[in-house]
């Protein structure tokens, strides 16, 4: 089988890594020079509209996928009148957007912080008086590692606006929450769903530094599959699809946003599971049917952001994976990352307060 991935950056590329002991051949595409992926498979360069490229692959593919979630949905569009495409665009197209997301997610009852749509400075002014635990504008767009996001607790509206893009925003009410969590599943083209289980997330500067799995809790565990479920089944979506979630006092789940696609809280599952969320992701998008998911020890995984560090002077340098991706140095670019797995979970937190120091 042959599958296509829009997008040629580090989850294409696990994903390619991931599935070469299942024969799959894949077409993978990106606009850029060098990405990732091209270190196992050539990569076409190509914009994601160009409609050459695409006839290309709805004429060389079985099935085409992405690797990033802001792939022109016109261009998936065009692709669903010819061959699979998995997940599809209108799923797409939902977690492009901030605004559509938690509407979405209101619909299914899942719980969100209080929003409102903003088009004018004017509405911003009188909507930030309604958001008495401070406040937080964000581009419905487009938004990703805390980019085009503003905390308006510290800064004031006008440049808070501008940052944002000045159009097409949301404000939404900060919440105080205890942890982040976030909930991969996939779900196969019968309609069956598989989960990891919970990851807890740790962001710096709004970027996700560190990773940690599984998080106990049977009960959370089951209330963030049924909303999960109901996100899946209601945009009859094949593939990983990632619910990110904010835990507040009362254990409640409050969901943040949603990625139609592998995530980075589950780079962990290459090491951590009996099948990763690239394999997994595959898999179903080939139309194959959902594999049960095992995972028995603790994992953790921390991103290595700006410069990639020297980790043998750490002393544990033997008991990590670590991945580099290969992209050029730059400050809070995504570089690689590391994965550590233990039985035990206080040694794996002591592993990551050391490596803390290196990275
Ligand atoms: P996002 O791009 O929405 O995932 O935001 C990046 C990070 O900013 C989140 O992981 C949180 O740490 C923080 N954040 C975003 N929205 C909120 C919110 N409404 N309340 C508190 N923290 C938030």
């Amino acid at each position: 089988m042959k599958v296509g991935i829009l997008g040629g950056g580090q989850l294409a590329m696990m994903m390619v890594q991931s599935s070469i002991e299942d024969n799959v051949e894949f077409i993978v595409v990106d606009p850029s020079d060098n990405p990732p992926a091209n270190k196992y498979v050539k990569c076409i360069r190509s914009e994601f509209d160009d409609t050459r490229m695409l006839d290309k692959l709805s004429r060389e593919c079985d099935v085409v996928t992405i690797d990033f979630e802001n792939v022109p949905s016109a261009s998936l569009k065009y692709l669903e009148s010819k061959i699979d495409v998995h997940p599809n665009s209108e799923a797409v197209e939902i977690c492009q957007d901030r605004l559509k997301e938690k509407k979405l997610f209101e619909e299914c009852k899942i719980p969100v912080t209080s929003y409102k749509k903003i088009d004018s400075i004017d509405e911003l002014d009188t909507s930030k008086k309604l958001f008495s635990n401070g406040a937080i504008l964000k581009s419905r767009f487009f938004g990703y590692d805390g980019k085009n996001q503003v905390d308006l607790d510290i800064s004031n509206i006008k440049n808070a606006f501008e940052a944002c893009g000045g159009s097409k925003l949301i404000i939404e009410e900060k919440v105080s929450f205890i942890k982040e969590l976030s909930l991969i599943g996939v779900r196969d083209i019968k309609g069956r769903t598989a989960f990891y289980p919970l990851v807890e997330n740790i962001h710096v500067n709004g970027i996700l530094h560190t990773s940690i799995a599984p998080y106990d809790d049977n009960d959370l565990q089951e209330k963030a599959q049924n909303y999960h479920n109901l996100l899946s089944d209601k945009m009859n979506y094949v593939g990983v699809l990632v619910v990110e979630f904010f835990l507040d006092n009362e254990n409640n789940l409050i969901a943040n946003e949603m990625a139609p696609r592998v995530h980075n809280s589950g780079h962990w599952t290459i090491e951590g599971a009996n099948i990763s969320q690239f394999r997994s992701h595959i898999k179903s998008v080939m139309g194959e049917d959902i594999s049960e998911i095992n995972v028995d020890n603790y994992a953790a995984m921390m991103n290595i952001l700006s410069t990639m560090p020297d980790l043998t002077m750490s002393g544990i340098s033997n008991i990590l994976k670590i991945y580099n991706y290969g992209k050029t140095e730059r400050k809070n670019r995504k570089l690689g990352h590391i994965t550590i797995i233990d039985k035990d979970k206080d040694k794996l937190l002591d592993r990551i307060k050391l490596l803390e120091k290196f990275t």
